[in-house]
Formats: structure tokens, C-alpha cells, sequence
């Protein structure tokens, strides 16, 4: 992507009521804009590092058996009224049609998929199964002060399974421990992710919680460094002990629930009468599990947790594009790096642009945060070399120009 012609152009100003570090940089860098409070606009760049995201995703759910949907978000008065949600969720959007009917914006959506799947499960031979979507949600959050990591509208993957045994829960709820886990290690946030512990409803004890440290984060965890696992704060009061190892020394510290699993029981099979047919010709209600995890709250937390005073630090796999590429003065050879990177499928985003100084060409690469940046200058095309810089490092490495592609591949 040449620079000069995208869309976006970094910028200083900033929506006056606009707190949040996350969404103040990914504005000032030309990531996000903001329409109202909890309300963003991806722009290229930034759709560019959701979809990233997204994709990463999608592999590690596809890995543990699910198989992607999409499901409305548009959704019916009834569904919410048979498991006593209608009045019972509080950030419900609720809107009425031209049919006078009573429609919610979709928040979460068990309500959907529950007698969606009885549809098509009859016996204990359609079990399990897996199935996931990533899309839109909706939800009056009272307070939306966090940028992208609190949003009215926002990205969720929603996985749901569903199980003939709780024997048969408990195996893929571990799987899905491992896949978020390996999610979080690609998205550069493994070693500030905790599985916590946190209150689990009716049919289990705890349910699990992914989350990430920052002092963004508006939730408090408790760490037992021992197991590198955390207790949320809400059942601290009941659970005061390592539930690993029994011990009661923690950490206490400040963080953002990136994702959450939870073994729904029949919570939700029952309601809807969803039932399947077991070995014996029995009939039995369906064991389902639940596991959330916010694509564009994780791309929130990611620039809390990854940057320094000039801004974001992507990591590889995430980044909008793997090289910036710095021409300090419009020339023949620089074109040509372009072209190669390009040719070699080589993400690369390429700062022509003519009237820019090169101070503000280092700010804005330093702002948008790749990975790596190639300077291209008089000084080092006497060495018929450029210099490469890694983002998050002070070290610029002199390379010939006929070896780049070759340390990019
Ligand atoms: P929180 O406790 O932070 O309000 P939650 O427990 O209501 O979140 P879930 O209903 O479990 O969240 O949603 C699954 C995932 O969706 C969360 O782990 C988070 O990654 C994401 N998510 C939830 N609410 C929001 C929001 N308002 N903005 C952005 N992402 C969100
Ligand atoms: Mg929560």
C-alpha cells in the first residue's frame, strides 16, 4: 500500500470526551474514529489488524472441531421470553418494528442457536457438535469509557457446544482452554493472560475467565504465581484459596476479561424443549457449553499492553502490515524494494510521500507500529544497502538491497 494514498492520515486531534489510551492512539493513528461513545469506525488500517485478528481465530476454533456460522442480529421478543431474558438482561437494545412487533439487537446468542440445533440433532449420534460465529453485538453498557475494549456495538466470536454427557463438556472445555490460550500467544498477550476463576452459574462451580493484566482493565484479579492462574474478584469472598494449590498468597492486580467459557448445562436446552435420544431410546435434554472471546476488545487490549511513549507495538501476526517501508527521498530503488516485497507477498505499507519530513515519516512509522521498517536514504544507498529496524527494538541493521526479500521470507 503506497501511504500517500490512504485513505487515512495520522492526526493530533482527538474527540474531546475520548479517555481511553486505546482508542485515543488507534485514533491519532488513523485505526479507528469515533461516532459515539462505545461506537467506532474500523478504517482500513484497523480493519485490517480486526480481520488479523479474526483469522487467528477463526484457524485455532476450526482446529477444535467448530464450524462457522452467521447468525442475525436482529432477533425476536419470543426467544428472549422463553428463558426469562427479555426483562432479565439489562443491556438488552430493544426496538419495535413496522409490524409492531418487539425485536432485541442480538447481545449474545444462546436464545438463537438453542432451537437452532434442535433443528438438526435428533439422536446421541449428532453429538457433539461445535458451532461458532464472529459478528456484530450489541449492548447498553451503562458506561462505555474504554474505548474499543467497551463497546456498544462490538465483535464477539461465539462458540457454542453441544454434548450428550458432562463427561463429554468437560474433555472440550478443556480444548478450548488450550485453542484460546494459543489465540492469545499469537496475538502477543500470553504473558499478561491468566485463566481466572469466576463465579459458574447453576450447573458448575466456577466458570473461566481469560484475563489479560493492564491497568486498563476494569475488572481486579487475584494471581497465585504458583499455578499462574487468577480468581476474579467477585468470588474471592467465597473461594479465598488457590483452588490449585490451597495457598492464599496473592497478587492483586488491575485487568480486561478477553474472553470467557462457561459450561451452560441445560440452561438453555430446557426452555426450548431440546432434547436428544440416547443409546437406550431415552430422551435427554442437551448438555451445551458457552465461550465468548471480543476480536475487537483483544485489539483494544493489545495497544493497552503493547506500546511505549511513540506508540503501538503490533505484534507479527496482527500487525496492519509486517514492513513499513521509509523513503527518505522519492527514488528508483525504493519503488523497486516495494515491488519486490509486494511480488514476494510481503505486507508492506510504503511512506512515499514527497512533501513529508523525515522526522514526521519516523513518528508516524513509530505511531502506526509494524513490526519491521526499512529506511531507504541517500547515506545508505551509497552502500547499496538500506537499514532495517525492528519496531520494538533501538538497533538498525544495515542490509544489502539484493538480500531483503530473502530476510523478510
Ligand atoms: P464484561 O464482564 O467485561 O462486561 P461479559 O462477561 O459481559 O464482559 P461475555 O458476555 O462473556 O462478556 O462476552 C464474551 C466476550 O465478549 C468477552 O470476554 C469480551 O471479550 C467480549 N465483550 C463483552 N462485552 C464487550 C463490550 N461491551 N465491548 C467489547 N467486547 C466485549
Ligand atoms: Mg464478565
Amino acid at each position: 500500500m503506497l501511504q500517500s494514498k490512504l485513505f487515512t492520515k495520522t492526526t493530533k486531534t482527538l474527540p474531546k470526551d475520548e479517555t481511553s489510551f486505546n482508542a485515543q492512539t488507534l485514533i491519532k493513528a488513523g485505526f479507528i474514529d469515533k461516532l459515539a461513545a462505545g461506537i467506532y469506525t474500523f478504517l482500513p488500517l484497523g480493519l485490517k489488524v480486526h480481520n488479523n485478528i479474526c483469522d487467528i481465530i477463526r484457524e485455532e476454533m476450526d482446529n477444535i472441531g467448530g464450524q462457522e456460522i452467521l447468525m442475525p442480529a436482529l432477533t425476536p421478543r419470543d426467544i428472549w421470553q422463553a428463558t426469562d431474558r427479555w426483562e432479565n438482561f439489562d443491556v438488552l437494545f430493544k426496538l419495535i418494528g413496522a409490524d409492531k412487533k418487539e425485536y432485541a439487537l442480538g447481545a449474545t446468542h444462546e436464545e438463537v442457536i438453542s432451537p437452532l440445533a434442535k433443528k438438526y440433532i435428533f439422536s446421541y449420534k449428532d453429538l457433539p457438535v461445535y458451532i461458532y460465529q464472529i459478528q456484530t453485538k450489541f449492548r447498553n453498557e451503562l458506561r462505555a469509557k474504554a474505548g474499543l475494549m467497551r463497546g456498544r456495538e462490538f465483535s464477539m466470536k461465539d462458540l457454542y457446544s453441544f454434548h450428550g454427557s458432562e463427561e463429554d463438556l468437560e474433555k472440550y472445555y478443556k480444548d478450548v482452554q488450550k485453542a484460546y490460550f494459543k489465540i492469545f500467544k499469537r496475538c502477543g498477550l500470553l504473558d499478561k493472560t491468566y485463566l481466572t476463576y469466576a463465579a459458574g452459574g447453576a450447573f458448575s462451580k466456577y466458570s473461566h475467565e481469560f484475563q489479560t493484566l493492564t491497568e486498563a482493565g476494569e475488572d481486579t484479579v487475584y494471581i497465585c504465581d504458583d499455578c499462574r492462574i487468577a480468581i476474579n474478584q467477585e468470588i474471592i469472598k467465597e473461594q479465598n484459596v488457590c483452588p490449585n494449590c490451597g495457598k492464599d498468597k496473592f497478587r492483586k492486580e488491575k485487568a480486561v476479561e478477553v474472553g470467557n467459557i462457561f459450561k451452560l448445562g441445560t440452561r438453555f436446552s430446557k426452555p426450548f424443549n431440546f432434547q436428544y435420544t440416547d443409546g437406550e431410546g431415552n430422551k435427554k435434554d442437551v448438555i451445551m457449553g458457552c465461550y465468548g472471546l471480543g476480536p475487537s476488545r483483544v485489539m483494544g487490549t493489545i495497544v493497552e499492553a503493547l506500546h511505549d511513549d511513540k506508540g503501538i507495538i503490533w505484534p507479527e501476526e496482527i500487525a496492519p502490515f509486517r514492513v513499513h517501508l521509509i523513503s527518505l527521498k522519492q527514488n528508483k530503488q525504493a519503488d523497486k524494494i516495494y515491488n519486490d516485497l509486494q511480488k514476494s507477498n510481503i505486507e508492506v505499507l510504503y511512506d512515499d510521500r514527497e512533501e513529508t519530513s523525515a522526522g514526521e515519516k519516523f513518528a508516524d512509522a513509530d505511531l502506526i507500529g509494524c513490526p519491521y521498517r526499512i529506511i531507504i536514504s541517500e547515506k545508505t544507498l551509497a552502500k547499496n544497502s538500506v537499514e532495517v529496524k525492528k519496531r520494538n527494538s533501538d538497533k538498525c541493521e544495515l542490509i544489502k538491497i539484493d538480500k531483503i526479500v530473502k530476510l523478510f521470507n
